[in-house]
């Protein structure tokens, strides 16, 4: 079993971590949350107050944070994984960022001697939970295969989709695919409404059939029952949405669909949804119809 620092104990690193120490993994846990680390040391896992000292015995460094800026600092940044590279030397970045910095950083720590891969995830917190991700990942094949038996810890699906960077590039279709579903759910919700159908006996029925999907199995309760908890934020969203359309413009590509889902999640926003989760998008069919 390895030794493992594990950074970003959040939402969806909090079950990830879990998982790891239920493998059998020895886990240096670090977060800017202190309340986050001391829970993951009474469970076992050994508290780091730094990046290096998470890093330093530590046969990989697994990242899952919230966006680029965090994921550079930690890397990039004063005592980041650069200066004090782990000692196995690599780094599994499992958080959803830009493409461009995941290159970027994974060639700066190349000049290091260490590999970097992109690994982002789908699947949510019940997915990171039950160890059930599906996990797309970006990097050198050697990277990937020291990488792999940590990531068989926390998915079902581990895929190696290309070179540094194609992990996000896969996650960014991933959204794609996840808002416009979403939309497509809260609309078909907002129809049945109006029609005065039982939404509940909607949702069951299509779940039945060709129009099933995650978003309607896992978010269509809360869509119905109002109940706006996070979850996936939002502003997570947003962030995820705004990397697929600068890939977008990076190939020359009308991507019209993502740009309505935007408009409705930036509305979303506007009305003071950010921190709430994604289903709350059905909040701006509500406003939309006058509910
Ligand atoms: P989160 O905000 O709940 O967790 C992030 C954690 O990182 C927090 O505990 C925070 O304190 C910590 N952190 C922030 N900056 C730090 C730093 N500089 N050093 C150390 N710790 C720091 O976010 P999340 O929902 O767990 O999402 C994490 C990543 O996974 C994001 O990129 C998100 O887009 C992606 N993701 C989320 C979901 C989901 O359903 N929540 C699903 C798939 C992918």
């Amino acid at each position: 079993m390895a030794s493992i620092g594990f950074i970003g104990l959040g939402t969806m690193g909090r079950g990830m971590a879990a998982n790891l120490l239920a493998a059998g993994h020895e886990l240096h846990v670090h977060d800017i949350r202190r309340e986050a680390v001391e829970e993951f040391s009474a469970r076992g896992a050994k508290a780091a107050g730094s990046v290096a000292e998470a890093a330093r015995d530590a046969e990989a460094v697994v990242l899952m944070l919230p966006d680029t800026p965090q994921v550079e600092e930690v890397v990039l940044g004063p005592g980041g994984l650069v200066e004090s590279p782990p000692a196995g030397r690599l780094v599994i970045d499992m958080s959803t960022i830009s493409a461009a910095a995941a290159r970027s950083m994974a060639a700066r720590l190349e000049a290091v001697g260490t590999a970097m891969v992109d690994a982002p995830v789908s699947g949510g917190p019940q997915g990171a939970e039950s160890g059930s991700l599906s996990i797309m990942a970006g990097g050198t094949g050697a990277g990937f295969a020291a990488a792999q038996p940590i990531l068989a810890a926390l998915g079902t699906t581990v895929r190696h989709v290309g070179p540094p960077g194609a992990g996000q590039t896969v996650k960014a279709c991933n959204q794609l695919v996840c808002a416009m579903n979403l939309q497509a759910i809260c609309e078909a919700l907002a129809l049945g409404r109006a029609a005065g159908l039982d939404l509940e006996l909607l949702r069951e029925v299509l779940l039945g059939g060709a129009a099933s999907s995650w978003m309607l199995q896992n978010l269509g309760p809360k869509m119905i029952a109002r109940d706006p908890s996070a979850g996936f934020r939002i502003d997570l969203k947003l962030k995820d949405l705004r990397l697929a359309g600068e890939l977008g413009f990076q190939h020359g590509l009308p991507l019209p669909g993502l740009a309505l889902a935007t408009s409705l999640y930036l509305e979303a926003r506007a009305h003071g949804e950010g921190a709430n989760g994604n289903q709350a998008l059905f909040r701006v069919y509500d406003r939309l119809t006058n509910q």
